[in-house]
């Protein structure tokens, strides 16, 4: 069936959600010779994986489409929004359009990119060409790489080559809105709601995708404590690019340099997915893949529902549980209790802060989880535990934290510590030393 005659090319969005400053779409609007029609696909492939119905993620990415889709028809054009398997619904678009050529931004993820090269060879069978774009990072793959080759592992030297490299022209902004006029002219085509995709409306409020400037000024000296609203709760809007990270980017560079820096720890995590994309899977270092996780259940739920009676570590997971957030801080703390105090595997921790974490990336949750395990990039020597009770007195000193999250914390129904601080950090010591001799032989 062929429901629009006209030569079009195509810009598939996916985690780029903007008309504005979107690299790919720029070039599909300045340089292809055909109108543009923008598609998006509620992919099975992720969907049908998500364990709850009110994923707030759904929820936000459904009511993005709707503002895209509102933006396009004020400028006399539509998007298709489809839901199924990225292949099949390929096929399907090659059947009822007559497209010339496609463009999309890159996405580093391993199944992303095996999707990407799927589609691609699909579409090349037909002599249309498939072009992608750098977009969701300042520097990607390769780009800054080390001075003998190859890419940076440490993040230190990293981001000093990511700061000689860059130049204005690195945050330059697309002008996307001075080809506007390129999108296709057509009637506006229906989207699947929420319920025909499987989701329901989430309940968890999404933070604005605006920040002050003031707040990114103060960064640095608000950032590590919790009970304050010292971040910018921007992870989401950066993970779905609802933002542009050039613009971002330009901005931290100008009012804070640690904030700039936290931009460049996303970059270096995504060109280490990119580069070493076994981290998904598997330790960075391989040798950690030797620990004898103890992976106890139930003390796995105590961590999950905030009940281990560590009043930082339960605060985190409450606020985690309740918003889809937690502060950076907390996370760290989080994760090395549940790795090393209670030596669960932390790739159980992985994936349910993936389930839960509103700002759910792989690239960076991995890195953040390996980084606390020991087994990742930067991680600091493995006999450095993380002690729970020093990290609250540092970083949330008047309990405001803890008691906004824990309010019966000094009561009986609160429960006595799973496990015992320094039995815990003894074990751990002993367990990762017996894992990593045997992984030398
Ligand atoms: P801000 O502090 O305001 O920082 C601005 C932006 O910089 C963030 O939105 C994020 O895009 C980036 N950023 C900041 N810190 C880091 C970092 N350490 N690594 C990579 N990017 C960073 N970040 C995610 O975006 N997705 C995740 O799934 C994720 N999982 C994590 C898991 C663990 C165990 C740990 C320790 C960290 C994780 N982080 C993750 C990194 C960091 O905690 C969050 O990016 C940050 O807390 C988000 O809050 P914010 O938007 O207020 O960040």
């Amino acid at each position: 069936m062929t429901e629009d005659n006209t030569s079009i090319s195509v810009f598939w969005h996916r985690r780029d959600l903007r008309l504005e400053d979107n690299a790919g779409a720029y070039q599909a609007l300045s340089a292809s010779d055909d109108p543009v029609l923008p598609l998006f696909i509620f992919d099975r492939n992720i969907l049908d994986k998500l364990e709850d119905k009110d994923d707030a993620r759904v929820s936000f990415i459904h009511q993005e489409i709707r503002r895209l889709k509102k933006e396009l028809e004020a400028l006399g054009s539509t998007i298709i929004v489809r839901y199924g398997y990225p292949e099949e619904v390929w096929r399907n678009l090659l059947q009822e359009y007559t497209i010339q050529s496609v463009y999309t931004n890159r996405d580093y993820e391993p199944y992303a990119k095996n999707r990407d090269q799927k589609i691609k060879a699909m579409l090349e069978e037909q002599d249309i060409p498939f072009h992608t774009y750098k977009d969701h990072v300042i520097f990607e793959g390769l780009e800054v790489e080390k001075k003998t080759g190859g890419s940076y592992t440490v993040f230190t030297p990293y981001s000093r080559a990511w700061k000689s490299k860059s130049n204005s022209n690195s945050f330059q902004s697309y002008r996307n809105e001075d080809y506007f006029d390129n999108y296709h002219k057509t009637d506006p085509l229906p989207i699947p709601g929420l319920d025909d995709i499987g989701f329901e409306e989430s309940e968890i409020e999404i933070p604005p995708r605006e920040v002050s400037q003031g707040l990114i000024r103060q960064y640095d000296k608000t950032r590590n404590f919790p009970a304050q609203a010292g971040t910018s709760r921007l992870g989401i809007h950066f993970r779905f690019g609802t933002i542009s990270i050039r613009e971002k980017a330009r901005k931290a560079q100008k009012l804070n340099d640690t904030f700039l820096n936290e931009l460049i720890w996303r970059d270096f995590y995504a060109q280490i997915l990119d580069n070493y994309p076994y981290v998904a899977e598997r330790s960075f270092r391989e040798k950690y893949d030797y620990i004898q996780w103890r992976n106890n259940e139930e003390e796995f739920q105590a961590w999950c529902a905030g009940r281990t009676g560590y009043p930082i570590v339960d605060a985190g997971m409450r606020e985690l549980n309740t918003t889809g957030y937690m502060h950076n801080r907390v996370r760290m703390i989080t994760a090395s209790f549940l790795t090393k105090h209670l030596l669960i595997d932390w790739r159980w921790g992985e994936a349910y802060f993936a389930r839960k974490l509103l700002d759910y990336d792989l690239a960076s949750n991995n890195g953040g989880w390996q980084w606390a395990a020991g087994s990742g990039t930067d991680a600091a020597p493995y006999f450095r535990v993380f002690n729970p009770y020093t990290q609250r007195e540092k970083f949330d000193k008047d309990w405001k934290y803890v008691k906004k999250w824990v309010p019966e914390v000094n009561s009986p129904d609160y429960p006595k510590p799973i496990v015992e601080h320094k039995m815990a950090r003894e074990r751990c010591l002993e367990t990762y030393k017996a894992g990593l001799d045997r992984a030398e032989g």
